[in-house]
Protein backbone atom coordinates (compact mmCIF):
# COMPACT_ATOMS: atom_id res chain seq x y z
CA UNK A 1 0.00 0.00 0.00
CA UNK A 2 1.53 3.62 -1.12
CA UNK A 3 1.62 6.52 1.86
CA UNK A 4 0.78 5.91 5.71
CA UNK A 5 -0.60 3.53 7.48
CA UNK A 6 -2.46 5.13 10.31
CA UNK A 7 -5.87 3.30 10.62
CA UNK A 8 -9.03 2.40 12.64
CA UNK A 9 -11.34 -0.02 13.37
CA UNK A 10 -14.85 1.24 14.17
CA UNK A 11 -17.06 -1.10 15.50
CA UNK A 12 -20.97 -0.38 16.11
CA UNK A 13 -22.15 -1.46 20.15
CA UNK A 14 -24.85 -3.24 19.52
CA UNK A 15 -23.85 -6.90 20.53
CA UNK A 16 -20.89 -9.03 20.11
CA UNK A 17 -18.51 -9.19 17.65
CA UNK A 18 -18.61 -12.04 15.89
CA UNK A 19 -15.78 -13.92 13.81
CA UNK A 20 -16.64 -12.23 10.58
CA UNK A 21 -15.93 -8.45 12.95
CA UNK A 22 -13.01 -9.96 14.71
CA UNK A 23 -10.82 -10.88 11.33
CA UNK A 24 -11.93 -7.29 10.10
CA UNK A 25 -10.70 -5.98 13.24
CA UNK A 26 -7.45 -7.73 12.59
CA UNK A 27 -6.78 -7.34 9.28
CA UNK A 28 -7.55 -3.51 9.89
CA UNK A 29 -5.02 -4.01 12.88
CA UNK A 30 -2.10 -5.71 11.41
CA UNK A 31 -2.21 -3.22 7.95
CA UNK A 32 -1.37 -0.61 10.19
CA UNK A 33 0.57 -2.00 12.95
CA UNK A 34 3.07 -4.02 10.42
CA UNK A 35 3.73 -0.55 8.65
CA UNK A 36 4.48 1.28 12.30
CA UNK A 37 1.40 3.17 11.58
CA UNK A 38 -1.38 4.41 14.65
CA UNK A 39 -4.24 2.26 15.37
CA UNK A 40 -7.57 4.59 16.50
CA UNK A 41 -10.37 2.33 17.67
CA UNK A 42 -13.78 4.60 16.89
CA UNK A 43 -17.15 3.59 18.52
CA UNK A 44 -19.89 4.03 16.11
CA UNK A 45 -22.87 4.69 18.54
CA UNK A 46 -24.84 7.11 16.82
CA UNK A 47 -27.85 4.77 16.97
CA UNK A 48 -29.17 5.73 20.58
CA UNK A 49 -31.78 2.89 19.99
CA UNK A 50 -29.27 -0.12 19.32
CA UNK A 51 -26.04 1.24 20.74
CA UNK A 52 -25.34 -0.39 24.79
CA UNK A 53 -22.57 0.81 26.90
CA UNK A 54 -22.03 -2.87 27.68
CA UNK A 55 -21.81 -4.28 24.62
CA UNK A 56 -18.94 -1.49 24.21
CA UNK A 57 -16.96 -2.93 27.05
CA UNK A 58 -17.13 -6.38 25.58
CA UNK A 59 -16.43 -5.50 22.19
CA UNK A 60 -12.72 -3.90 23.66
CA UNK A 61 -12.38 -6.84 26.17
CA UNK A 62 -12.59 -9.43 22.88
CA UNK A 63 -10.31 -7.46 21.31
CA UNK A 64 -7.76 -7.07 23.61
CA UNK A 65 -8.22 -10.74 24.22
CA UNK A 66 -6.57 -10.71 20.84
CA UNK A 67 -3.88 -8.25 21.17
CA UNK A 68 -5.69 -5.67 19.35
CA UNK A 69 -4.99 -3.08 21.01
CA UNK A 70 -5.16 1.33 19.94
CA UNK A 71 -3.75 3.90 20.70
CA UNK A 72 -4.66 6.79 22.87
CA UNK A 73 -8.41 7.60 23.83
CA UNK A 74 -11.27 5.66 22.34
CA UNK A 75 -13.19 8.05 19.63
CA UNK A 76 -17.02 8.04 20.23
CA UNK A 77 -19.16 9.54 17.33
CA UNK A 78 -21.64 10.58 20.03
CA UNK A 79 -19.31 12.98 21.21
CA UNK A 80 -18.43 14.46 17.96
CA UNK A 81 -22.05 15.69 17.14
CA UNK A 82 -21.15 19.62 17.20
CA UNK A 83 -18.80 18.92 14.58
CA UNK A 84 -21.11 16.79 12.08
CA UNK A 85 -23.49 19.58 12.21
CA UNK A 86 -20.60 21.83 11.44
CA UNK A 87 -20.35 19.92 8.20
CA UNK A 88 -23.74 19.76 7.33
CA UNK A 89 -23.52 23.06 7.87
CA UNK A 90 -21.19 23.20 5.19
CA UNK A 91 -23.12 20.97 2.91
CA UNK A 92 -25.81 23.64 3.08
CA UNK A 93 -23.48 26.62 2.85
CA UNK A 94 -23.15 25.00 -0.90
CA UNK A 95 -27.13 24.38 -1.94
CA UNK A 96 -26.15 20.96 -1.53
CA UNK A 97 -29.26 19.17 1.00
CA UNK A 98 -32.45 19.66 1.17
CA UNK A 99 -35.34 18.34 3.82
CA UNK A 100 -37.08 14.87 2.77
CA UNK A 101 -40.59 14.08 4.18
CA UNK A 102 -40.69 10.41 2.80
CA UNK A 103 -41.58 7.63 5.15
CA UNK A 104 -39.88 4.51 4.52
CA UNK A 105 -42.01 3.03 3.00
CA UNK A 106 -42.65 5.34 0.41
CA UNK A 107 -38.32 5.31 -0.53
CA UNK A 108 -39.30 1.91 -0.99
CA UNK A 109 -42.32 1.75 -2.94
CA UNK A 110 -40.68 4.34 -5.13
CA UNK A 111 -37.47 2.97 -5.55
CA UNK A 112 -37.66 2.05 -9.27
CA UNK A 113 -34.30 -0.02 -10.23
CA UNK A 114 -33.83 -3.17 -8.52
CA UNK A 115 -31.27 -3.45 -6.18
CA UNK A 116 -29.46 -6.06 -4.47
CA UNK A 117 -30.05 -8.07 -1.15
CA UNK A 118 -28.77 -6.29 1.92
CA UNK A 119 -27.89 -2.65 -0.61
CA UNK A 120 -30.52 0.53 0.14
CA UNK A 121 -33.02 1.50 -2.14
CA UNK A 122 -31.22 4.14 -4.36
CA UNK A 123 -33.85 7.49 -2.83
CA UNK A 124 -35.62 8.57 -6.28
CA UNK A 125 -35.24 12.16 -5.54
CA UNK A 126 -39.20 12.78 -4.73
CA UNK A 127 -38.12 15.56 -2.13
CA UNK A 128 -35.88 17.28 -4.40
CA UNK A 129 -38.46 17.68 -6.81
CA UNK A 130 -40.80 20.52 -4.57
CA UNK A 131 -41.24 24.05 -5.01
CA UNK A 132 -38.59 25.57 -2.48
CA UNK A 133 -42.54 26.97 -0.31
CA UNK A 134 -43.25 24.38 -0.07
CA UNK A 135 -40.55 22.67 1.51
CA UNK A 136 -39.71 25.63 3.85
CA UNK A 137 -43.83 25.79 4.68
CA UNK A 138 -43.38 21.92 5.84
CA UNK A 139 -40.12 22.21 7.72
CA UNK A 140 -41.99 25.45 9.74
CA UNK A 141 -45.48 23.40 10.68
CA UNK A 142 -42.63 20.49 12.35
CA UNK A 143 -43.21 17.71 9.63
CA UNK A 144 -40.91 14.80 10.38
CA UNK A 145 -38.24 14.72 7.89
CA UNK A 146 -34.32 13.86 7.66
CA UNK A 147 -31.89 15.64 5.32
CA UNK A 148 -30.38 14.18 2.04
CA UNK A 149 -28.09 15.30 -0.14
CA UNK A 150 -28.48 16.83 -3.81
CA UNK A 151 -25.90 14.33 -5.15
CA UNK A 152 -27.42 14.85 -8.83
CA UNK A 153 -26.45 11.00 -9.71
CA UNK A 154 -23.13 11.72 -9.53
CA UNK A 155 -20.65 9.14 -10.56
CA UNK A 156 -18.20 8.54 -8.00
CA UNK A 157 -15.42 5.52 -7.89
CA UNK A 158 -12.62 4.51 -5.79
CA UNK A 159 -9.48 1.62 -5.89
CA UNK A 160 -10.20 -0.40 -3.13
CA UNK A 161 -6.88 -2.54 -2.16
CA UNK A 162 -8.67 -5.77 -1.73
CA UNK A 163 -11.89 -5.25 -4.16
CA UNK A 164 -10.03 -3.53 -6.99
CA UNK A 165 -12.25 -0.97 -8.63
CA UNK A 166 -15.46 0.14 -6.93
CA UNK A 167 -17.75 2.61 -8.73
CA UNK A 168 -21.41 3.21 -8.28
CA UNK A 169 -24.17 6.23 -9.09
CA UNK A 170 -24.16 8.30 -5.58
CA UNK A 171 -27.70 8.61 -4.62
CA UNK A 172 -29.52 11.79 -2.90
CA UNK A 173 -28.21 10.04 0.49
CA UNK A 174 -29.45 10.91 3.92
CA UNK A 175 -27.15 12.70 5.89
CA UNK A 176 -29.16 13.88 8.78
CA UNK A 177 -31.82 11.04 9.98
CA UNK A 178 -35.29 12.17 11.27
CA UNK A 179 -34.23 11.79 14.81
CA UNK A 180 -31.70 14.81 14.20
CA UNK A 181 -28.38 12.62 14.52
CA UNK A 182 -26.01 12.37 11.63
CA UNK A 183 -26.21 9.75 9.47
CA UNK A 184 -23.56 7.14 9.30
CA UNK A 185 -22.61 8.51 5.90
CA UNK A 186 -21.49 12.05 6.52
CA UNK A 187 -20.25 11.42 10.22
CA UNK A 188 -17.71 8.54 9.33
CA UNK A 189 -15.32 10.51 6.36
CA UNK A 190 -15.36 13.78 8.93
CA UNK A 191 -13.88 11.43 11.41
CA UNK A 192 -11.53 9.71 8.28
CA UNK A 193 -10.29 13.18 7.91
CA UNK A 194 -10.50 14.59 11.31
CA UNK A 195 -8.20 11.40 12.75
CA UNK A 196 -5.89 11.46 9.86
CA UNK A 197 -6.49 8.13 8.87
CA UNK A 198 -4.61 6.77 5.87
CA UNK A 199 -6.14 3.25 4.80
CA UNK A 200 -9.92 2.99 6.24
CA UNK A 201 -10.29 -1.15 6.54
CA UNK A 202 -13.70 -2.77 7.00
CA UNK A 203 -16.43 -4.77 6.19
CA UNK A 204 -17.10 -5.59 2.54
CA UNK A 205 -20.91 -5.15 3.02
CA UNK A 206 -20.02 -1.33 3.73
CA UNK A 207 -17.94 -1.17 -0.19
CA UNK A 208 -21.32 -0.25 -2.05
CA UNK A 209 -21.82 2.80 0.51
CA UNK A 210 -18.20 4.10 0.14
CA UNK A 211 -18.69 6.21 -2.77
CA UNK A 212 -21.15 8.50 -0.63
CA UNK A 213 -18.56 8.87 1.63
CA UNK A 214 -15.92 9.49 -1.05
CA UNK A 215 -18.49 12.70 -2.58
CA UNK A 216 -19.11 14.12 1.06
CA UNK A 217 -14.92 13.63 1.61
CA UNK A 218 -15.20 15.92 -1.74
CA UNK A 219 -17.58 18.37 -1.33
CA UNK A 220 -15.95 19.37 2.06
CA UNK A 221 -12.76 19.24 0.44
CA UNK A 222 -11.75 16.58 3.21
CA UNK A 223 -8.98 14.01 2.75
CA UNK A 224 -10.16 10.72 1.18
CA UNK A 225 -8.39 7.40 2.88
CA UNK A 226 -7.56 4.42 1.04
CA UNK A 227 -9.81 1.57 1.19
CA UNK A 228 -10.10 -2.41 2.18
CA UNK A 229 -12.77 -4.03 2.30
CA UNK A 230 -12.41 -7.16 3.69
CA UNK A 231 -14.79 -10.07 2.80
CA UNK A 232 -17.53 -11.31 4.67
CA UNK A 233 -17.50 -14.30 6.85
CA UNK A 234 -21.00 -16.46 5.99
CA UNK A 235 -22.94 -19.00 7.94
CA UNK A 236 -23.41 -22.41 6.29
CA UNK A 237 -26.41 -21.00 4.95
CA UNK A 238 -24.59 -18.01 2.95
CA UNK A 239 -26.37 -15.58 5.43
CA UNK A 240 -23.91 -13.11 6.95
CA UNK A 241 -22.54 -14.81 10.08
CA UNK A 242 -24.61 -13.89 12.67
CA UNK A 243 -25.80 -15.61 16.56
CA UNK A 244 -28.06 -17.95 15.59
CA UNK A 245 -25.07 -20.22 13.72
CA UNK A 246 -24.12 -20.85 16.90
CA UNK A 247 -20.38 -20.71 18.13
CA UNK A 248 -19.52 -17.25 16.33
CA UNK A 249 -18.36 -14.97 19.61
CA UNK A 250 -15.21 -14.96 21.31
CA UNK A 251 -17.89 -16.12 24.28
CA UNK A 252 -19.58 -18.56 22.64
CA UNK A 253 -16.59 -20.27 21.29
CA UNK A 254 -14.62 -19.87 24.94
CA UNK A 255 -17.57 -22.02 26.69
CA UNK A 256 -16.96 -24.31 24.10
CA UNK A 257 -13.55 -25.17 24.97
CA UNK A 258 -11.77 -22.11 22.59
CA UNK A 259 -9.68 -19.87 23.58
CA UNK A 260 -8.56 -16.91 22.69
CA UNK A 261 -5.54 -17.75 21.57
CA UNK A 262 -7.40 -20.45 19.34
CA UNK A 263 -9.65 -18.09 17.87
CA UNK A 264 -6.60 -16.31 16.85
CA UNK A 265 -4.97 -19.22 15.58
CA UNK A 266 -8.58 -19.62 12.98
CA UNK A 267 -8.20 -15.78 12.78
CA UNK A 268 -4.66 -15.54 10.93
CA UNK A 269 -5.52 -19.15 9.05
CA UNK A 270 -8.81 -17.08 7.29
CA UNK A 271 -6.13 -14.20 6.33
CA UNK A 272 -3.52 -16.60 4.93
CA UNK A 273 -1.32 -16.60 8.07
CA UNK A 274 0.20 -20.01 9.06
CA UNK A 275 -0.55 -19.90 12.21
CA UNK A 276 2.42 -21.39 15.00
CA UNK A 277 1.78 -22.83 18.56
CA UNK A 278 3.27 -20.31 19.92
CA UNK A 279 1.08 -17.59 18.41
CA UNK A 280 -0.52 -15.81 21.89
CA UNK A 281 -1.16 -12.01 20.07
CA UNK A 282 -1.61 -10.27 17.09
CA UNK A 283 1.82 -8.91 17.75
CA UNK A 284 2.97 -12.83 16.98
CA UNK A 285 1.54 -12.64 13.51
CA UNK A 286 2.63 -9.08 12.43
CA UNK A 287 5.92 -10.44 10.76
CA UNK A 288 3.90 -12.96 8.55
CA UNK A 289 1.08 -10.61 7.76
CA UNK A 290 0.78 -9.45 4.21
CA UNK A 291 -2.56 -7.91 2.20
CA UNK A 292 -1.94 -10.00 -0.64
CA UNK A 293 -2.71 -12.90 1.24
CA UNK A 294 -6.33 -11.93 2.30
CA UNK A 295 -9.19 -13.85 0.24
CA UNK A 296 -11.07 -11.55 -2.30
CA UNK A 297 -14.33 -13.37 -1.82
CA UNK A 298 -16.59 -13.72 0.62
CA UNK A 299 -16.09 -17.25 2.57
CA UNK A 300 -18.59 -20.15 3.87
CA UNK A 301 -18.22 -21.42 7.09
CA UNK A 302 -19.83 -23.76 9.62
CA UNK A 303 -18.52 -22.72 12.97
CA UNK A 304 -19.56 -26.11 14.33
CA UNK A 305 -16.09 -27.53 12.80
CA UNK A 306 -13.89 -25.74 14.47
CA UNK A 307 -15.25 -27.27 17.62
CA UNK A 308 -13.36 -30.47 16.94
CA UNK A 309 -10.55 -28.70 16.17
CA UNK A 310 -10.33 -29.09 12.65
CA UNK A 311 -9.43 -25.69 11.70
CA UNK A 312 -10.13 -22.51 9.45
CA UNK A 313 -9.47 -24.74 5.89
CA UNK A 314 -11.68 -27.53 6.82
CA UNK A 315 -14.46 -25.54 8.29
CA UNK A 316 -15.04 -23.90 4.40
CA UNK A 317 -18.04 -24.94 2.91
CA UNK A 318 -16.80 -24.89 -0.79
N1 LIG B 1 -19.67 0.75 12.44
C1 LIG B 1 -19.67 0.07 11.17
C2 LIG B 1 -19.96 -1.38 11.34
O1 LIG B 1 -19.69 -1.92 12.40
C3 LIG B 1 -18.34 0.12 10.49
C4 LIG B 1 -18.03 1.43 10.05
C5 LIG B 1 -16.70 1.61 9.38
O2 LIG B 1 -15.75 0.84 9.62
O3 LIG B 1 -16.64 2.59 8.66
O4 LIG B 1 -20.43 -1.99 10.41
Amino acid sequence: MASGHDGRFAPSPTGPLHLGNLRTALVAWLVSRAHDGRFLLRVDDLDPDRSRPEHEVSQLDDLLALGIDWDGDLVRQSDRLARYDDALSQLDAQDLTYPCFCTRAEVLAAAAAPHGPGVEAPYPGTCARLARSERTARVVAGEPHCIRVRAEAATIGFEDELLGRVETIVDDFVVRRRDGVAAYNLASPVDEADLAIDVVVRGADLAPTTPRQVWIAERLELHVPQFAHVPLVLGPDGARLAKRHGAASLDELSARGLDAAAVLALLAASIGIEPRATDTSARDLVDRFSIDRVPRGDERIDPARFLDGSGWSSSRIE
